[in-house]
């Protein structure tokens, strides 16, 4: 009897042991970043997840730097996985429309069903919704903003882009980046470019280098207060 109350304790113990992590399970938690205490810069990919976004979660895991990833509803519903692990990894997702068309020259209605269609593959893929849309192109107007507002979201551009679709250079693409990097700068980048995360090793280690925390969008416009229907930064002759 005793004999066989011990081997049961030590399957229970061994099955303990080998239990596996939760898929859901969230990094350690660690102090959050103050961008008014330190010198901040957010990341953020678009058009994604794209086929590379694996080894660019690998890298981004390396350094322990966060980013933000505007999906297209079509590949978080084509590449579930990578969208899971963006979550589960401390990254933050944002809506960039189901097929990227101009929102400037579609309807409210088309805008919304890009919209909604998004947040449906993401919620189904990671179980979140994004707070944030990046417009397609950037490209956005008062119908826009509206259509965003409804959403409860805000609209987020950028600081200053990569041109990484354009050059699809490793060293042109590294020294870009450098080059428009500034305090509590929003980069564009995109992870369907394969020299983008081929250069993101050294561009993060360089940005690192430099003093940078690499932090979500919603760490830098913490401070902006951002409303539905908002949008940061506000392009030149954008009035509300
Ligand atoms: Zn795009």
């Amino acid at each position: 009897m005793f004999r066989q109350s011990t081997s049961l304790l030590a399957i229970a113990a061994v099955c303990l042991t080998l239990a596996p992590a939760p898929a859901f399970a969230q990094a350690p938690k660690k102090a959050p970043v103050d961008c008014e205490q330190v010198k901040c810069i957010a990341l953020t990919f678009d058009d994604g997840p794209g086929k590379y976004a694996g080894t660019l979660l690998d890298t981004l895991k390396k350094y322990d730097a966060k980013a933000t990833f505007f999906l297209e509803g079509q590949y978080a519903k084509s590449r579930p996985a990578f969208v899971k692990r963006m979550v589960a990894e401390g990254h933050e997702l944002g809506n960039h429309s189901y097929s990227h068309p101009d929102f400037t020259k579609i309807e409210p209605a088309a805008i919304r069903s890009e919209i909604q269609k998004t947040q449906d593959a993401i919620k189904k893929a990671a179980g979140v919704e994004p707070k944030l849309l990046r417009p397609p192109y950037g490209m956005a107007d008062l119908q826009v903003s509206d259509v965003a507002a409804e959403f409860g979201m805000p609209m987020i551009l950028w600081t200053g882009g990569s041109e990484d679709w354009a050059s699809k250079n490793v060293d042109a693409i590294k020294k870009k980046t450098l080059e428009v990097a500034e305090r509590d700068g929003i980069i564009l980048m995109h992870d369907w470019v394969k020299q983008t995360v081929d250069a993101m090793p050294s561009i993060v280690k360089t940005l690192q280098n430099k003093g940078y925390h690499l932090v979500k969008v919603s760490d830098i416009v913490k401070r902006q207060n951002l409303q539905p229907g908002d949008i940061f930064p506000v392009p030149a002759g954008w009035e509300r």
